[in-house]
Protein backbone atom coordinates (compact mmCIF):
# COMPACT_ATOMS: atom_id res chain seq x y z
CA UNK A 1 0.00 0.00 0.00
CA UNK A 2 1.43 3.46 -1.04
CA UNK A 3 1.83 6.49 1.69
CA UNK A 4 -1.48 8.75 -0.21
CA UNK A 5 -3.22 4.91 0.10
CA UNK A 6 -2.44 4.59 3.66
CA UNK A 7 -3.63 8.02 4.60
CA UNK A 8 -6.73 8.47 2.58
CA UNK A 9 -7.71 5.20 5.25
CA UNK A 10 -6.35 6.85 8.37
CA UNK A 11 -8.33 9.60 6.92
CA UNK A 12 -11.45 7.76 6.66
CA UNK A 13 -11.23 6.05 9.63
CA UNK A 14 -10.95 9.44 11.98
CA UNK A 15 -13.69 11.26 9.71
CA UNK A 16 -15.89 8.35 10.71
CA UNK A 17 -14.81 7.73 14.14
CA UNK A 18 -15.41 11.94 14.60
CA UNK A 19 -18.92 11.39 13.20
CA UNK A 20 -19.97 8.64 15.73
CA UNK A 21 -18.61 10.85 18.18
CA UNK A 22 -20.84 14.09 17.31
CA UNK A 23 -24.25 12.04 16.42
CA UNK A 24 -23.60 9.85 19.97
CA UNK A 25 -23.44 13.64 21.35
CA UNK A 26 -25.98 15.11 19.48
CA UNK A 27 -28.26 12.30 20.56
CA UNK A 28 -27.13 12.99 24.55
CA UNK A 29 -28.25 16.51 23.75
CA UNK A 30 -31.37 15.75 22.18
CA UNK A 31 -32.16 12.46 23.91
CA UNK A 32 -31.75 12.86 27.20
CA UNK A 33 -33.98 15.14 29.83
CA UNK A 34 -32.86 16.41 33.41
CA UNK A 35 -34.30 13.88 35.97
CA UNK A 36 -35.55 17.08 38.03
CA UNK A 37 -36.88 18.15 35.44
CA UNK A 38 -38.54 15.58 34.24
CA UNK A 39 -40.02 14.01 37.43
CA UNK A 40 -40.20 16.92 39.98
CA UNK A 41 -41.33 14.62 42.75
CA UNK A 42 -37.91 12.71 42.80
CA UNK A 43 -35.48 14.04 45.71
CA UNK A 44 -31.98 14.52 44.46
CA UNK A 45 -28.80 13.49 46.16
CA UNK A 46 -26.09 13.32 43.17
CA UNK A 47 -23.60 11.90 45.47
CA UNK A 48 -20.89 12.02 42.19
CA UNK A 49 -21.03 15.78 42.18
CA UNK A 50 -20.91 15.79 45.84
CA UNK A 51 -17.46 14.67 47.21
CA UNK A 52 -19.74 12.24 49.95
CA UNK A 53 -18.82 8.78 47.32
CA UNK A 54 -16.43 6.18 47.78
CA UNK A 55 -13.61 8.45 45.77
CA UNK A 56 -13.62 11.56 48.12
CA UNK A 57 -14.24 13.60 45.00
CA UNK A 58 -16.77 15.66 42.57
CA UNK A 59 -16.73 12.91 39.50
CA UNK A 60 -15.39 14.44 35.81
CA UNK A 61 -18.38 15.09 33.80
CA UNK A 62 -20.77 15.96 36.70
CA UNK A 63 -19.84 20.23 36.27
CA UNK A 64 -23.25 20.94 37.47
CA UNK A 65 -25.70 19.19 40.37
CA UNK A 66 -28.29 17.81 37.59
CA UNK A 67 -28.82 14.74 37.11
CA UNK A 68 -30.23 12.90 33.32
CA UNK A 69 -31.32 9.94 31.80
CA UNK A 70 -32.83 9.35 28.84
CA UNK A 71 -36.66 10.06 27.71
CA UNK A 72 -37.56 6.13 28.30
CA UNK A 73 -36.36 5.45 31.10
CA UNK A 74 -37.30 9.39 32.68
CA UNK A 75 -40.95 8.25 31.40
CA UNK A 76 -40.17 4.78 33.46
CA UNK A 77 -38.81 6.78 36.45
CA UNK A 78 -42.36 8.88 36.63
CA UNK A 79 -44.71 6.30 36.49
CA UNK A 80 -42.81 4.66 39.45
CA UNK A 81 -42.72 7.83 41.37
CA UNK A 82 -46.05 8.79 41.08
CA UNK A 83 -46.65 4.85 42.07
CA UNK A 84 -44.67 5.42 45.08
CA UNK A 85 -46.21 8.63 45.96
CA UNK A 86 -49.35 7.25 46.15
CA UNK A 87 -47.99 4.88 49.01
CA UNK A 88 -46.68 8.17 50.92
CA UNK A 89 -43.29 7.13 50.06
CA UNK A 90 -40.72 9.02 47.43
CA UNK A 91 -37.68 8.13 45.79
CA UNK A 92 -34.34 9.72 46.22
CA UNK A 93 -31.71 9.71 43.12
CA UNK A 94 -27.91 9.06 43.82
CA UNK A 95 -27.33 8.46 40.16
CA UNK A 96 -28.32 8.46 36.86
CA UNK A 97 -26.59 8.70 33.18
CA UNK A 98 -23.07 8.25 34.18
CA UNK A 99 -20.60 10.08 31.65
CA UNK A 100 -17.86 7.52 30.28
CA UNK A 101 -15.13 10.04 31.76
CA UNK A 102 -16.54 9.60 35.45
CA UNK A 103 -16.25 5.48 34.79
CA UNK A 104 -13.04 6.06 33.93
CA UNK A 105 -11.90 8.11 36.79
CA UNK A 106 -13.40 5.41 39.10
CA UNK A 107 -10.82 2.56 37.62
CA UNK A 108 -8.04 5.28 37.93
CA UNK A 109 -8.87 5.17 41.11
CA UNK A 110 -9.11 2.15 41.95
CA UNK A 111 -5.30 1.63 41.10
CA UNK A 112 -4.22 4.42 43.50
CA UNK A 113 -3.63 4.55 47.51
CA UNK A 114 -6.15 7.01 48.67
CA UNK A 115 -8.24 5.20 50.91
CA UNK A 116 -10.07 8.53 52.49
CA UNK A 117 -13.34 7.16 52.01
CA UNK A 118 -12.80 3.58 53.17
CA UNK A 119 -14.50 3.57 56.28
CA UNK A 120 -17.67 4.58 54.76
CA UNK A 121 -17.58 2.85 51.65
CA UNK A 122 -15.50 -0.51 51.72
CA UNK A 123 -14.78 -1.41 55.54
CA UNK A 124 -14.47 -4.67 55.11
CA UNK A 125 -11.98 -4.47 51.80
CA UNK A 126 -9.05 -4.01 50.60
CA UNK A 127 -9.25 -1.02 48.06
CA UNK A 128 -6.88 -3.24 45.76
CA UNK A 129 -9.87 -5.97 45.39
CA UNK A 130 -12.15 -3.69 44.44
CA UNK A 131 -11.98 -4.19 40.60
CA UNK A 132 -11.44 -7.89 41.02
CA UNK A 133 -14.79 -8.00 43.01
CA UNK A 134 -16.46 -6.50 40.09
CA UNK A 135 -17.42 -3.30 42.09
CA UNK A 136 -14.84 -0.94 39.46
CA UNK A 137 -15.25 -1.79 36.01
CA UNK A 138 -13.98 0.07 32.69
CA UNK A 139 -17.64 0.72 32.04
CA UNK A 140 -20.82 0.98 33.38
CA UNK A 141 -24.52 0.68 32.30
CA UNK A 142 -25.25 4.19 33.61
CA UNK A 143 -23.20 5.74 30.81
CA UNK A 144 -26.01 4.63 28.40
CA UNK A 145 -28.59 6.69 30.22
CA UNK A 146 -30.90 3.94 31.11
CA UNK A 147 -29.78 2.99 34.78
CA UNK A 148 -30.60 4.59 38.10
CA UNK A 149 -29.33 4.52 41.40
CA UNK A 150 -32.45 4.88 43.89
CA UNK A 151 -33.33 4.49 47.30
CA UNK A 152 -37.06 5.28 49.25
CA UNK A 153 -38.10 8.05 51.61
CA UNK A 154 -41.51 7.72 54.07
CA UNK A 155 -42.80 11.04 53.70
CA UNK A 156 -44.13 10.85 56.75
CA UNK A 157 -41.49 10.89 58.79
CA UNK A 158 -39.05 12.34 55.94
CA UNK A 159 -36.73 9.34 56.41
CA UNK A 160 -34.78 7.35 53.91
CA UNK A 161 -36.43 4.03 54.69
CA UNK A 162 -34.43 1.71 56.41
CA UNK A 163 -32.32 -0.61 53.41
CA UNK A 164 -30.17 -3.01 55.85
CA UNK A 165 -26.81 -1.04 54.72
CA UNK A 166 -25.99 2.40 52.54
CA UNK A 167 -26.01 3.55 48.66
CA UNK A 168 -22.35 1.93 47.08
CA UNK A 169 -21.53 -0.19 50.43
CA UNK A 170 -19.22 -2.49 48.94
CA UNK A 171 -19.79 -5.27 50.71
CA UNK A 172 -22.35 -8.16 50.68
CA UNK A 173 -24.87 -6.69 52.49
CA UNK A 174 -26.02 -4.70 49.43
CA UNK A 175 -26.21 -8.11 47.79
CA UNK A 176 -30.47 -7.84 47.32
CA UNK A 177 -31.18 -11.10 48.82
CA UNK A 178 -28.62 -10.52 51.81
CA UNK A 179 -28.14 -12.29 54.66
CA UNK A 180 -28.74 -11.11 58.05
CA UNK A 181 -31.57 -8.51 56.87
CA UNK A 182 -34.47 -7.66 59.21
CA UNK A 183 -37.83 -8.72 58.01
CA UNK A 184 -38.70 -4.92 57.70
CA UNK A 185 -35.27 -4.25 55.83
CA UNK A 186 -36.48 -7.08 53.65
CA UNK A 187 -39.77 -5.28 53.10
CA UNK A 188 -38.06 -1.96 51.94
CA UNK A 189 -35.88 -3.61 49.36
CA UNK A 190 -38.65 -5.54 48.07
CA UNK A 191 -41.16 -2.80 47.83
CA UNK A 192 -38.59 -0.87 45.65
CA UNK A 193 -37.93 -3.90 43.49
CA UNK A 194 -41.24 -4.68 42.94
CA UNK A 195 -42.77 -0.97 41.76
CA UNK A 196 -39.67 -0.48 39.65
CA UNK A 197 -39.84 -3.76 38.01
CA UNK A 198 -43.73 -2.96 37.40
CA UNK A 199 -42.19 0.87 35.63
CA UNK A 200 -40.29 -1.13 33.00
CA UNK A 201 -36.96 -1.05 35.07
CA UNK A 202 -35.36 -4.24 36.58
CA UNK A 203 -32.88 -4.50 39.12
CA UNK A 204 -29.77 -6.61 39.65
CA UNK A 205 -28.43 -9.58 42.35
CA UNK A 206 -25.64 -7.31 43.82
CA UNK A 207 -26.91 -4.11 44.42
CA UNK A 208 -30.35 -3.47 45.99
CA UNK A 209 -30.40 0.41 44.77
CA UNK A 210 -29.22 -0.25 41.20
CA UNK A 211 -32.12 -0.42 38.31
CA UNK A 212 -31.90 -0.46 34.66
CA UNK A 213 -34.37 -0.04 31.90
CA UNK A 214 -35.45 -3.52 30.55
CA UNK A 215 -35.77 -1.79 27.02
CA UNK A 216 -32.94 1.10 26.42
CA UNK A 217 -32.90 2.57 23.58
CA UNK A 218 -29.08 2.97 23.22
CA UNK A 219 -27.99 -0.31 24.55
CA UNK A 220 -24.35 -0.27 22.70
CA UNK A 221 -23.60 3.16 23.33
CA UNK A 222 -21.56 4.77 26.38
CA UNK A 223 -22.34 8.53 26.18
CA UNK A 224 -19.70 11.08 27.76
CA UNK A 225 -21.28 14.20 27.30
CA UNK A 226 -20.68 16.20 30.93
CA UNK A 227 -23.99 16.82 32.73
CA UNK A 228 -24.49 20.10 31.98
CA UNK A 229 -24.68 19.35 28.06
CA UNK A 230 -28.65 17.61 29.03
CA UNK A 231 -31.10 20.42 27.12
CA UNK A 232 -34.16 21.57 29.24
CA UNK A 233 -37.58 20.16 29.00
CA UNK A 234 -40.79 21.48 30.15
CA UNK A 235 -42.57 18.10 29.47
CA UNK A 236 -42.25 14.45 28.61
CA UNK A 237 -44.43 11.74 28.80
CA UNK A 238 -45.00 9.89 31.50
CA UNK A 239 -47.03 6.62 30.22
ZN1 LIG B 1 -26.01 1.73 39.58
Amino acid sequence: MDAVHFFKIVFVAALAAFTLARSARAAGQQDFVRVAEAVPGVILEPRYYSTYNFTGDRLPGYDCPDLALCRQAASALAKAEARFEARGLRLKIYDAYRPARAVEFFYRWSLNGDVRMKPYFYPKLEKNVLHLRGYIALRSGHSRGSAVDCTLVDMKTGRDLDMGGPFDLFDERSHYAAKGLTKEQEHNRAILRSVMTECGFKGIRSEWWHFALRDEPFPDTYFDFPLSDVGSVTTIGSE
